[in-house]
């Protein structure tokens, strides 16, 4: 073995959220894994990003250990509105004997919390500030090698590592990608009237607007603009900033400050042809980016993670190679329908809530409307919402 080379079980390269979530999770297991981040995951800043999680998701990042960590900063997400052209449609949790639909929590908070955990697991080792260079398959194994000349022999090798993954571009798996012609303004705001554990999206011809509940009186914001209007708009000081967003919210919140700075970011929908190639599979925004649109990025992401942490586990327990072509098969089948599902299901929803046609104004306020008024369908659409058939047995509050 090469002066700098390690040994493990499984690789991840990338330690974002997804990244760190299978970490941590399969760490916890006493499964042997190697986790190389490009940036020190302890300089994570605040920002005015935060996710809303289904409690799906919430089951499994209780399964990584993270979760008692996030409690306190996260708020329970009660009822959902949408409010397209003056028409209200309202979900409630309580029609369908849920106390919420999910938790909405910054991701510098989540974040924090599972690099705590990852760090404190003597069966996962860290390599951060270091960097995929390149990575070979032999016959039962990969050789990664990193930017300072480390080479890491591991059974199985997972892209985290995001939407620009070398992962993906080493594995030689294709992919599709569709720019929008759109920018997501984010930032948190304090503000005088109560959210109500109300999370609320206006519809707007650029995209949406949502407003997200934090704990006490603050939310995140989700902004969709042009790339154009989104510069202008942060290019504003933060009276005007602040007056603007009063405005297109009707005032829901009452008095706002900032407080974090508004940023932005460039929106896109990618796919990737495949999830696996020998001994690789990836997961997360290096296998499928979406809009924010209906917030379900990090909630599909978190499911691949339990189904390829469930699928590594049982095979170690059987005494079987975790990197084995059978099982990255199963691997792929088992998210084939949830990916795809969503990947087009979300491109769509964005092409037909961001329009001014008349016509398809109309017909997307009949459908929500009519969503809204057939009991048993709003209930259907709630609960799948919650629950999207994925098998896992983490989603599903089971151990691994
Ligand atoms: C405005 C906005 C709002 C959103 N809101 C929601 C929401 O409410 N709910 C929801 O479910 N989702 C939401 N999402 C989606 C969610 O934020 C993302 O899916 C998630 O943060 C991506 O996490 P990731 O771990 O896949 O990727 P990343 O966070 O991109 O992590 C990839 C990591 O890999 C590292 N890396 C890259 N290349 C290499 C390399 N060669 N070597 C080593 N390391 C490497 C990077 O440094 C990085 O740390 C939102 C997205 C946006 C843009």
């Amino acid at each position: 073995m090469h002066k700098d080379s390690c040994q493990t079980d499984i690789l991840i390269i990338g330690g974002g959220i997804a990244g760190l979530a299978l970490a941590a999770i399969l760490g916890r297991a006493g499964i042997a894994v190697t986790l190389v981040d490009n940036a020190p995951p302890s300089d994570i800043k605040p920002s005015g990003r935060t996710v809303a999680l289904m409690l799906g998701s919430i089951n499994i990042i209780k399964a990584s250990g993270a979760w008692s960590a996030c409690e306190d900063h996260a708020a329970a997400l009660e009822i959902m509105r949408i409010r397209d052209n003056k028409i209200d449609i309202e979900f409630d949790s309580a029609e369908i004997g849920q106390e919420e639909f999910g938790y909405n929590v910054p991701n510098s908070i989540l974040r924090s919390a599972l690099y705590e955990q990852v760090k404190s697991l003597p069966s996962v080792s860290l390599h951060t500030p270091r960097t995929l260079k390149n990575y070979l398959t032999e016959n039962n194994r990969i050789v990664a090698e990193l930017d300072d000349g480390t080479n890491i022999f591991a059974r199985l090798l997972v892209g985290a590592d995001g939407r620009n993954s070398r992962v993906r571009e080493i594995a030689g798996i294709k992919s599709h990608e569709i720019k929008y012609d759109q920018q997501a303004i984010t930032c948190i705001v304090n503000h005088s009237h109560s959210h109500n554990n109300t999370s609320t999206e206006f519809h707007f011809p650029a995209g949406p607007l949502a407003l997200v509940p934090l704990p006490g009186n603050q939310s995140s914001i989700v902004w969709v603009e042009t790339p154009e209007r989104a510069q202008e708009i942060l290019s504003l000081k933060e009276s005007d900033f602040i007056n603007l967003l009063r405005e297109k919210t009707e005032d829901l919140l009452g008095g706002m400050t900032l407080e974090t700075k508004p940023e932005s970011w460039p929106l896109s929908s990618v796919r990737a042809r495949g999830m696996t190639a020998p001994r690789t599979a990836l997961i997360a925004e290096a296998a499928h980016v979406m809009s924010p649109i209906t917030a379900q990025g990090l909630n599909l992401s978190l499911r691949d993670v339990a189904v390829l942490a469930e699928i590594i586990a049982d095979a170690l327990r059987l005494g079987l190679d975790p990197g084995a072509q059978t099982l990255l098969k199963k691997y792929e089948s088992r998210r084939r329908l949830d990916v795809t599902g969503h990947v087009f299901g979300v491109d769509g929803m964005n092409r037909i809530v961001s329009n001014d046609n008349p016509l398809l104004q109309k017909i997307r306020q009949s459908g929500f409307q009519t969503l809204s008024r057939i009991t048993p369908l709003k209930k259907f659409a709630m609960r799948a919402g919650l629950a999207p058939v994925t098998g896992s047995r983490l989603a599903g509050g089971e151990p691994l």
